[in-house]
């Protein structure tokens, strides 16, 4: 297999398709050398057939808006890999949305939940309907008439969705609701992210942030650091940015930036309990700005406009918002500034030219579907409550998040360490998602 040759291939077939042909072209450099030692692979052609989704669903989503006014979207299910396990990954609402940026989601989602050593195959799913500014029965609106295209595609054992950008515990009761009047069936299992009191596992709102914390931990552990004290900037102010901002602070780190699409935050003295708690305020009022802490904390959060989180000092970076939202330029601002080591949450959050530069000037640097594996691991173990019809305790939960995630971390130090001690971690989990993929295609046959 070369690399190369794939990428040219791949490249005439899908042109403009950027970030799937970004995410495919990181993975293979990753994982080429450990390939070619395999001519197995190379004969039942495990790398063209994984690399292209299994199916693509596309379909008209047509809703009502609050003035009457009927609005069309496009909705998208991608099911990428199933060798391990049923169709697994979240549904992204973004006006960004194209079937590129669900592909790439989709491929990565695929490693990703090997990596979690769950039986979960990978998938994504979305839409370009663009939650800002809407109001919750528009929202409610959409999901049902999204849910009465999908419901067909999904089940327990077939294909099960959950959460992404622009879609969180509000959106999965709606869809779940639409679900239910539409297959007669009270199957938990076909979407996770649900709610504590409907078969929803506890801590799963937490547990992106939560699992990329305690990677972060084993990261800095094995690099002979502590994060207690550390500065850490981040952005966004979602679902992620709240998990990963509560348990910073638990592990006593202080957040000191946190971003949105119109500026960043600067909170000097680091951010508190209440502001935390007013992260899920901002993101249910569908405003998007993050402007709104520091109109509700005056004199604790400084808002500027048009500034990432890069810009702010920090020892630890966190990228928990969108895909390429890291620049090379802000890989080289952040290095400027001291910081010293940048684990990705969101996926794909940092441009290849930024990873090249950590990775070249000793700033220790993790990837996304390592370190915010925590999410969907939370979600396989919701899976695993709804089969058996239980409901774990928080401690039971958190205790298996943590347990996965510092087996991860050892998964990228067994196969990204390397000659001179140091962990190549984007190598590292690339092969080890990568080889429990590629094992279990090769068991099944030319399929
Ligand atoms: N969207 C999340 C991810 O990127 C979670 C997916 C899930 O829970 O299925 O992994």
């Amino acid at each position: 297999m070369k690399t190369n040759d794939i990428m040219a291939r791949l490249r005439a077939k899908y042109p403009g398709e950027s970030e799937y042909l970004q995410a495919v072209q990181e993975v293979l450099e990753s994982i080429e050398e450990v390939y070619n030692q395999h001519p197995e692979f190379e004969k039942a052609k495990i790398v063209e057939r994984m690399v292209e989704p299994d199916r693509i669903f596309s379909f008209r989503v047509t809703w009502v808006d609050d003035k009457g006014e009927v609005q069309t979207n496009t909705g998208y299910r991608v099911q990428f890999n199933s060798a391990i396990g049923p169709y697994k990954g979240g549904l992204r609402f973004h006006r960004a949305v194209t079937p590129s940026m669900l592909k790439f989601l989709g491929f990565e989602q695929t490693f990703k939940n090997a990596l979690t050593t769950l039986p979960m195959g990978g998938a994504k799913g979305g839409s370009d309907f663009d939650p800002k500014g809407k109001t919750d029965e528009e929202i409610m609106r959409f999901c049902q008439a999204f849910m009465w295209e999908l419901w067909q595609c999904i089940g327990p054992d077939q294909d099960v969705p959950a959460g992404d950008v622009g879609v969180g515990g509000r959106e999965i009761g709606y869809l779940y609701g639409m679900y239910k009047k539409l297959a007669r069936q009270y199957n938990t299992g076909v979407l996770t992210g649900k709610g504590a009191t409907w078969g929803g596992s506890i801590l799963r709102p937490e547990a992106t942030g939560f699992g990329a914390l305690y990677f972060t931990q084993d990261l800095l552990h094995h690099a002979g650091k502590d994060i207690k004290g550390c500065k850490v900037a981040l952005s966004g102010f979602g679902n992620v940015a709240w998990g990963a901002s509560t348990k910073a602070l638990e592990l006593g780190a202080k957040v000191v930036a946190i971003s949105g699409p119109d500026g960043v935050c600067e909170i000097p003295d680091g951010i508190t309990p209440e502001m935390i708690d007013y992260m899920l305020v901002m993101r249910a009022s569908n405003r998007d700005r993050v402007e709104d802490m520091a109109t509700r904390f005056p004199g604790k959060a400084r808002f500027t406009p048009g500034k990432k989180a890069w810009s702010v000092p920090c020892d630890i970076a966190l990228p928990c918002a969108f895909q390429n939202e890291l620049s090379e330029d802000d890989a080289k601002e952040l290095k400027a500034n001291g910081c010293w080591c940048c684990c990705e949450v969101s996926n794909m959050g940092c441009q290849p030219g930024a990873i090249h530069f950590f990775q070249h000037n000793g700033i220790l640097f993790a990837p996304g579907k390592a370190v915010n594996a925590g999410g969907v691991a939370t979600s396989g173990l919701e899976m695993t409550q709804n089969a058996e019809h239980i409901s774990w305790s928080g401690k039971e939960v958190d205790e298996k998040l943590h347990f996965i995630m510092d087996n991860i971390h050892a998964q990228c130090v067994k196969f990204g360490t390397q000659p001179d001690g140091s962990v190549d971690y984007v190598k590292g989990a690339n092969i080890a998602g990568f080889m429990k993929v590629a094992q279990a295609m090769l068991e099944q046959g030319i399929v």
